[in-house]
């Protein structure tokens, strides 16, 4: 008889886990269930904000492969709308509830993958049944948002809560499609995801574009009228708004697996081995960002929800599951963002992770350019690097500019991941022409700049 897999999460994790044990394994070996409790399967959550601003004109556009190419061509068996309620560990059965008419069934596995994804968080003050409130992290929310844009009487306010990258993707958006965006931010400013002075690049940027930013202000509740969101509630007063964006991050969606007894880890994430195993617990596999992974810099485990950790580690799980061999080795929290033009790169450790894991460290800006000075289109480019003291090895890197900013990250991701020193990356054979770069890459520049701080500070 054949063994059964059963996925609970059509997205990222979910599918790529789905489709690496379909290539190892047929279906006569491995019969495929998938559970997916919204309209969507293998769709880029990422294009969201591109698809709201109106760049990328159909969602059919952000979907990688619908459920009925996985069924024919796949040979799974993709249960669309179909929410998973129940884990039963030791029947080795989930329960799902048909959302479209209520129905159950009960389904058992030999295999499990939960790739569940993570829920926007959702302060109490955001419980709300006034209209025109939403979180974002699916293809359902940005359809549910874009139905709400276009909908009569047509929003002009929209208040973005939050400064994450989601958030400022979305104010942006707003902006693009002609409302008028306030961004509150609790923290002092928007992209908390790199450190303050370079966060303070990209609010000004922001502020360029006719965003509105209220920093250091939480939010305290939502007013409404008729039904409909009227005003965010802050210490400072109320905000009009006629669209309202919960940007406040995310968490791991782990409230089945919790209820079933898997563990969770330090982040409050899924814990899971090196090959996407949930430790314990023969069969049971975890992917994406559900689960909590290792930080390859600061040896602590992290909770970094990105699509391309949850493509690479469902990947793993399926190899796995396959019956091959495969692993996933953690992360070192890359990602890039944009703003309009203005481009946003980081990795590593920031300054406050760098001192929270015990680190003595640098850390210097070097003010460059993305092409050489003469060449037109040139930009400043902002590349801040920290780098450990006093062995010199690189610990984190952010870059802050317009065009060829944002990928430069990449070059910085490769020298982290590799454990090289500043020392080591000013020898770095980087192309240079003028149209891609000054005759000093700013990679060079800034790596250059810091082995100068070291030297200074051990002299
Ligand atoms: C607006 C936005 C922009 C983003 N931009 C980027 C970016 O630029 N770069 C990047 O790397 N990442 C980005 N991300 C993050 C990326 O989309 C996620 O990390 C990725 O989608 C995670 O994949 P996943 O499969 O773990 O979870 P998800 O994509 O969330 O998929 C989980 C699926 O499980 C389903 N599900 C949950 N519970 C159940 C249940 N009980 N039963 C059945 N089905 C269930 C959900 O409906 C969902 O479809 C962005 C996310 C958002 C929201």
């Amino acid at each position: 008889m054949a063994q059964r897999l059963i996925v609970i999460g059509g997205d990222a994790a979910g599918m790529s886990a789905a489709s690496q044990a379909r290539r190892r394994r047929g279906r006569d070996d491995l019969e495929i269930v998938v559970f997916e409790r919204g309209h969507f399967t293998s769709y880029s959550a990422c294009g969201i904000p591109y698809w709201i601003s109106g760049l990328v004109p159909d969602p059919e556009a952000l979907i990688a492969r619908d459920p009925e190419v996985f069924c024919r061509e796949h040979a799974m068996d993709v249960r669309m709308r179909h929410e998973v309620t129940t884990i039963d560990l030791e029947r080795r059965e989930v329960v799902a509830q048909n959302l479209e008419d209520g129905g159950e069934v009960r389904e058992r596995f030999d295999d499990l993958m939960y790739a569940t994804g993570a829920v926007p968080v959702k302060p109490p003050w955001a419980v709300t049944d006034a209209h025109g409130v939403f979180g974002m992290q699916t293809l359902d929310d940005g359809a549910a948002l874009r139905d709400w844009l276009d909908a009569d009487p047509q929003p002009r306010r929209a208040v973005v809560i939050g400064g994450g990258y989601i958030g400022v993707e979305i104010a942006e958006a707003m902006i693009q499609r002609g409302l008028s965006v306030t961004l509150v931010e609790a923290g002092e400013q928007p992209m908390s995801t790199v450190d303050s002075d370079m966060g303070e690049l990209v609010a000004d940027a922001m502020r360029g574009l006719g965003i509105t930013i209220r920093g250091s202000l939480p939010v305290t509740g939502l007013e409404e009228h008729n039904g409909r969101v009227s005003a965010v509630v802050t210490e400072e007063g109320s905000i009009p708004a006629d669209v309202v964006v919960l940007g406040l991050g995310v968490r791991p969606n782990t409230a089945l697996a919790e209820a079933a007894g898997l563990p969770l880890g330090p982040t409050g994430a899924i814990r899971v081995d090196r090959r996407m195993r949930v430790p314990g617990l023969p069969g049971i596999w975890a992917a994406g960002d559900c689960v909590e992974t290792l930080h390859r810099v600061s040896g602590l485990p992290v909770h970094v929800p990105l699509g391309t950790h949850a493509n690479k580690q469902g990947r793993v799980a399926g190899i796995n599951i396959g019956g091959e061999y495969a692993t996933f080795t953690g992360v070192i929290g890359t990602a890039v963002t944009k703003v309009c033009d203005l481009e946003v790169g980081r990795t590593g450790l920031r300054e406050r992770d760098a001192k929270a894991a015990g680190f003595e460290f640098v850390s210097v800006i070097a003010e460059s350019t993305n092409r050489a000075g003469y060449y037109p289109g040139s930009r400043p480019m902002t590349v801040k690097l920290i780098a450990e003291r006093p062995s010199g090895r690189l610990l984190g890197a952010q870059i802050v500019g317009w065009s060829e900013a944002a990928k430069r990250i990449d070059t910085l991701a490769v020298a982290l991941w590799n454990g090289m020193t500043v020392d080591d990356m000013t020898q770095l054979d980087l192309g240079y022409a003028p149209p891609y770069a000054p005759v000093w890459d700013p990679v060079l520049i800034a790596a250059r700049k810091a082995v100068d701080a070291l030297a200074a500070l051990d002299r």
